[in-house]
């Protein structure tokens, strides 16, 4: 019997009213368990409860904040290993990649546990004799969370953990393929401590779920991950009535290597960066850009890498490269490979559909060389996919990484601290590697990018506390 993944409303698990099926990459004829959908009508109901409980959750004391927040992440730490297994099957990532998605999860829960005793304030003297001036935040009321299918433990933590500690009340809604690991995430809050209605989950299509998010006036915030696409159809809707909005969206991140980089240890944070979690990271390094003398050099030991991968069953120990998360997701991903076939680009390995013992949606981790006019080279394909591109020197390297719509991430390899510290500075990012793979991030630091990539403040760390707070400066004369 599979299980059957409820949404969360005012303290109550609620059932929608049509059934779909969790599918599991690995293996299509064993699925996870099924959902249900929520309409419109429920969705306002979350959002009713969200806004009633918001003022006794903002009035809770930081101390009860952080208890609850402690207590969800040392609950996902401590079952971290199941919580992994319920990740991979849902989503395809390995094993491994899984368990430690769900270990940074309760870690980004307790770094926020913390944050709810150190919310910052300032205090000042006037300009004015006798007054004082002070700085509060506040929480900016009832946040409305959408979320991507691609870290579905760990992004879905790092917008509700600050969420509630800084004392707004949520409404989470998670991708429709992943629907395990919100209802997990949510049965653990709703053992948290927390008013009824101070956290809401749910379940249901961006379209009918998702825009009733965004149309609701009783939603003071929304913040969203997931496609350029989407996320620029919210920031219009958001604008026409003044609601407060962060987006992180898509990449195409550029991991310049250039001919002083110590050629293993580049290739290693090549293949871990735009193959690992199979390439389904908004920071995977889908751009390789590699200076002419060792071109040839790096494409031979990177082919000779990917060719050493093995592919599998997400639940199969020592696989590297999981499933594609979604049938949707593969037919995107071939039909940029034939885009790239079409426009002149090279396959230089990979790109194969692959049968294994269980029929998924598993896909060989595909090398092209391309031009920087590709489009294999300039959009987002969200998959195990890199394009390889060849630069003159430095400088033409620095121009082709930051030739592109998105400034999310961008990584160097070299052993050049010129070339380091040049390219840190003058990389159109919001986050720069170097020597180490674009993906692949600190929990407790600023994430986000420039350009196409973001919207909005920044996500994470003391940051975060941009988009969950609104400031008030307070004015008192003796
Ligand atoms: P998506 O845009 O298709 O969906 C994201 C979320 O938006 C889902 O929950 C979906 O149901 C919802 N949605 C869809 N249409 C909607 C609508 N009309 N109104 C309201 N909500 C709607 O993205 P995806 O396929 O789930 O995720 C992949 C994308 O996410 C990639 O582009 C990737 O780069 C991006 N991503 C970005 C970051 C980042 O931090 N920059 C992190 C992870 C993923």
């Amino acid at each position: 019997m599979t299980q059957r993944f409820q949404s969360y409303i005012d303290g109550q698990w609620v059932a929608g009213s049509t059934a779909a099926q969790d599918e599991n990459p690995s293996d299509l004829a064993t699925p996870v368990g099924d959902y249900a959908s929520l309409d419109a009508a429920q969705v306002r109901d979350a959002i009713a409860a969200a806004a009633a409980s918001q003022r006794s959750w903002s009035l809770s004391t930081p101390q009860q904040r952080a208890d609850a927040l402690d207590f969800v992440g040392s609950e996902i730490l401590a079952r971290k290993e199941e919580l992994g297994r319920l990740l991979a099957m849902e989503e395809g990532k390995t094993l491994p990649e899984s368990i430690g998605e769900a270990a940074r999860a309760g870690q980004i829960f307790k770094f926020f546990a913390g944050e709810a005793l150190r919310i910052p304030g300032e205090k000042l003297a006037s300009t004015r004799p006798g007054v004082e001036v002070e700085i509060t935040r506040e929480p900016v009321g009832v946040v409305g969370i959408i979320a991507p299918w691609n870290f579905p433990l760990a992004i879905p933590a790092w917008k509700i953990a600050p969420a509630l500690a800084y004392g707004n009340s949520v409404v989470f809604k998670p991708a429709e393929i992943v629907p395990g690991c919100a209802w997990a995430l949510a049965e653990i809050l709703s053992r948290a401590g927390l008013p009824a209605g101070a956290f809401n989950l749910v379940i249901g299509s961006g379209r009918v779920v998702g825009q009733a998010l965004v149309e609701d006036p009783r939603v003071n915030a929304l913040t969203f991950t997931g496609s350029v696409r989407t996320g620029n159809a919210l920031l219009q809707q958001a604008a026409a009535r003044g609601l407060k909005i962060q987006l992180e969206m898509g990449g195409k991140n550029p991991l310049v290597v250039l001919a002083d980089a110590d050629l293993e240890k580049a290739v290693e944070i090549a293949v871990n960066g735009a193959y690992f979690s199979t390439g389904q990271r908004c920071t995977a390094s889908s751009r390789l850009i590699v200076q002419a003398p060792v071109y040839e050099e790096f494409i031979a030991r990177a082919r000779k890498r990917l060719a050493s991968l093995k592919v599998g069953h997400a639940l199969t120990s020592g696989i590297d490269i999981g499933p594609v998360a979604s049938a949707e997701q593969l037919a995107t991903d071939l039909s940029y490979l034939d885009i790239a076939r079409q426009e002149g680009a090279e396959l230089l390995c990979g790109g194969e559909q692959l049968e294994l013992d269980t029929r998924g949606h598993y896909l060989s981790p595909a090398l092209v060389a391309a031009l920087p006019e590709h489009r294999i080279a300039r959009e987002e394909v969200f998959g195990p996919v890199a394009a390889v591109l060849r630069a003159d020197d430095y400088e033409h390297a620095l121009a082709l990484a930051n030739d592109t719509e998105f400034g999310l991430c961008a990584g160097i390899a070299t052993t050049s601290l010129k070339y380091a510290t040049h390219f840190k500075r003058h990389a159109e990012v919001g986050m720069v590697m170097v020597n180490l793979p674009t993906a692949g991030v600190d929990p407790h630091v600023p994430f986000g990018g420039r350009k196409a990539s973001s919207y909005g403040p920044r996500e994470q760390g003391r940051y975060a506390v941009e988009f969950y707070t609104t400031v008030k400066t307070a004015y008192t004369s003796a």
